[in-house]
């Protein structure tokens, strides 16, 4: 393949390669989901969009990473449920997310870092069966208030770890978007490096529970 556009699936790394993550197509309007709620938590503007020089935007180019934080998210919901179903795991966006003219997302490699491009989101399937509640995750991070975290989407809801006009750091939400996100859970850190890169382990579990 010419250039550094993204245009297949293939670009990305396979099964078992460094990240075990391809590219992700994503549910159809789920793009649109993410960018709103992208665009509620702040804007394109704070995760920088281009790489310097070139004229490409990070999110075409083919070289990508996760960050580091959600790196380590992963391997903990892996660890803590062996054999949990990945149908709706996804890391990176393809090109229909992420290409010329796609809404994008989190899901897309724009925030240069030392010319990678960094993913600073994280879609976890709901998978009952194996014990990877994603209702039970997501109240794990929002009772820690994980400070790395930007928003996590959840069953028609969302949670901001900033005040979102009248409601505060960490408010249960209703969130609108088409794609409700009742098949998976979505994780966006926030796009400083101290924060993504941050591999301090999650809190993915709590006894309590605060009735998320
Ligand atoms: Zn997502």
């Amino acid at each position: 393949m010419a250039g550094v556009e993204v245009t297949e699936s293939s670009t990305f790394p396979k099964e078992g390669a460094p990240y075990e993550m391809q590219a992700k197509a994503f549910e159809k309007g789920a793009g649109a989901d993410d960018a709103e709620a992208f665009a509620e938590a702040g804007g394109p503007a704070e995760a920088g969009a281009s790489v310097a020089g070139g004229g490409a935007s990070v999110a075409t180019t083919t070289n990508w990473r996760p960050a580091k934080s959600l790196n380590k998210l992963k391997e903990q919901v892996n660890a803590a449920f062996p054999g949990r179903n990945k149908a709706s795991d996804g890391m990176i966006g393809n090109a229909a997310h992420c290409g010329p003219g796609a809404g994008g997302s989190d899901h897309c490699a724009r925030i240069p870092d030392g010319g990678v491009g960094v993913v600073t989101a994280f879609d976890i399937t709901h998978d009952t069966a194996s014990g990877c509640d994603a209702q039970k995750i997501v109240e794990a991070i929002v009772d820690s208030q994980d400070q790395r975290v930007k928003y996590v989407i959840w069953n028609s809801h969302i949670w901001n770890s900033s005040a979102m006009g009248a409601a505060a750091p960490w408010a249960k939400r209703p969130y609108s978007g088409s794609n409700p996100h009742n098949k998976h859970m979505h994780v966006s850190v926030l796009g400083s490096k101290a924060k993504y890169d941050d591999d301090s382990a999650w809190q993915i579990s709590t006894g309590g529970g605060v009735g998320v």
